[in-house]
């Protein structure tokens, strides 16, 4: 089973994510997540590994799925949203039953912080190279900001390259508006949450790092007293 824990707090675990994570006699994840949950460990087997470690994680917990063991493989937010769920379907290359549990992903989450900015068509795109190139993460933001998609900006400041949040936010100043609304929610529903709402403009005077969303408005999207709102277009 790979399961989401959601983006932090007990609350925003599912009952069948907690349920499976109950059922489990191994449980696999990066150690941070694991603290998460801690309580609910006692007497489980578990496979902590680091952050970079996915493959290793992914290696064993097949592994001790195959031994006859049932294994959570736990991920933070939605496990299939840059999250464990695409590996241990790869490794496991059916020789395991693979069941994916859903979770909160911080989009969720940072949007209903902010309010309501993803009403209408939007683009999620992960700053990180580790596993895509930086080429194409550049050409993914130019076409969703030439697409006036709201965008969504997951690891936003990469291990070791602060520059990608600026380059970013240059490719989409070509489309959109210096004045677009800017979101930026760290730590949303994990407790001494932080919330933003700046503009395109002046996004970078903001602390942005690894335990941070941005979500980047559309031509429509406008500040509405305390909340940043994009409209679904209603009449009113
Ligand atoms: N599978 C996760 C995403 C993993 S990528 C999910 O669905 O949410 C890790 C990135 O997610 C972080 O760099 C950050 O951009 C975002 N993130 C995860 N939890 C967060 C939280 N509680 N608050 C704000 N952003 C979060």
């Amino acid at each position: 089973m790979v399961v989401g824990l959601g983006p932090g707090d007990r609350e925003n675990i599912t009952p069948e994510a907690l349920d499976a994570i109950r059922s489990a006699s191994v449980v696999a994840g990066y150690h941070t997540y694991m603290q998460l949950i801690e309580d609910l460990l006692a007497g489980k087997e578990r496979v902590a590994t680091s952050m970079r470690g996915e493959v290793e994680r992914a290696n064993k917990a097949v592994e001790k799925a195959l031994q006859g063991e049932l294994v959570a493989v736990v991920s933070s937010g939605d496990p299939g949203i840059y999250g464990m769920a695409g590996i241990i379907i790869e490794v496991a290359r059916g020789r395991v039953p693979v069941m994916v549990i859903p979770g909160v992903t911080a989009a969720s989450a940072a949007a209903a912080s902010l309010g309501a900015p993803l009403m209408n068509d939007f683009a999620s795109i992960s700053l990180s190279d580790l596993l895509t190139p930086w080429e194409t993460v550049q050409k993914r933001i130019d076409s969703a900001a030439a697409g006036d998609f709201v965008v969504v900006l997951y690891n936003p400041r990469s291990h070791g390259r602060p520059d990608h949040i600026k380059i970013a936010r240059e490719i989409m100043l070509k489309y959109k508006s210096p004045a677009t609304p800017v979101g930026i929610v760290r730590k949303a529903r994990r407790g001494h949450e932080e919330r933003v709402i700046t503009t395109l403009q002046n996004m970078l005077d903001f602390e942005i790092d690894m335990l941070t969303t941005v979500i980047v408005g559309n031509s429509q999207t406008r500040v509405e007293g305390e909340f940043m709102l994009t409209p679904r277009g209603y009449r009113l």
